[in-house]
């Protein structure tokens, strides 16, 4: 997974805007000290990318190369 900025061309700094659904394991000591030991994720949904460089909200998101295939069953006519 990686952005790029569609506006300034941008790929190495973003501000991610994600909402995250989860169960946390919170440990405390008697002193009052919290930590987290384990946190489960149940959903996690990115609501927006902003660009640190130019501020443009254009971000694609590439998740590999374009392979361009298409499906050689759906063009036989039948
Ligand atoms: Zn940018």
């Amino acid at each position: 997974m990686s952005y790029r900025c569609d506006a300034c061309g941008n790929k190495t700094r973003f501000d991610v805007y994600e909402t995250k659904k989860v169960r946390a394991f919170h440990h405390f000591t008697l002193a009052g000290d919290d930590t987290v030991e384990e946190e489960e994720v149940f959903a996690s949904e990115i609501e927006k990318i902003v660009c640190r460089w130019c501020g443009a909200t254009d971000v694609s998101a590439g998740d590999g190369p374009d392979t361009g295939v298409t499906d050689p069953a759906s063009s036989e006519a039948r």
